[in-house]
């Protein structure tokens, strides 16, 4: 299996390493929105969200939070955005399951402006009863 991320942890490719651990490790991101554009992935290859299990997700959380922290106290952006996209239809390119840190300005130009749908009456309820059905929780 062909995987830059599998490649950075295993260092057959260069990346700049912010942190790591036994189970996850945090670099830059080379095409950054920002500079200081994070990732944050696990040390274990999944390919999405819902593949990860629920004990490397908190691993991963707890290390997402603390970069989180470092970037805010070294770098002083206006905000971040936590985001992680799931398949290719949700701009997924590396099949590496990761959480993007993304610091952010006022003023910068990265933009997530969809034009927005309204439910007709009743389709919001539809909807809400066919995801209701799979909950598992
Ligand atoms: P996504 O499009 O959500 O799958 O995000 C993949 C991210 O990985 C993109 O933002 C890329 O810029 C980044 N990326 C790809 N290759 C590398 C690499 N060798 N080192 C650091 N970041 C990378
Ligand atoms: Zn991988």
């Amino acid at each position: 299996m062909n995987c830059i991320f599998c490649d950075i942890i295993n260092k057959k490719s260069d990346a700049e390493v912010l942190f790591e651990n036994e189970k996850v490790i945090s670099f830059l991101d080379i095409r950054p929105v920002n500079y200081g554009h994070t990732l944050v992935i696990p040390k274990t290859h999944y390919e999405n969200f819902l593949s990860l299990p629920e004990d490397e997700l908190s691993e991963l959380i707890k290390v997402t939070k603390d970069i989180s922290g470092a970037i805010i106290n070294s770098l002083n952006p206006e905000g971040f955005n936590i985001v992680t996209n799931n398949g290719i239809a949700a701009g997924q390119s590396v099949f590496h399951f990761h959480f993007h840190i993304i610091p952010r300005f006022k003023d910068d130009d990265f933009r997530f402006r969809p034009k927005l749908k309204e439910y007709n009456i009743g389709l919001m309820r539809e909807y809400a009863d066919k995801i209701r059905a799979s909950v598992t929780v």
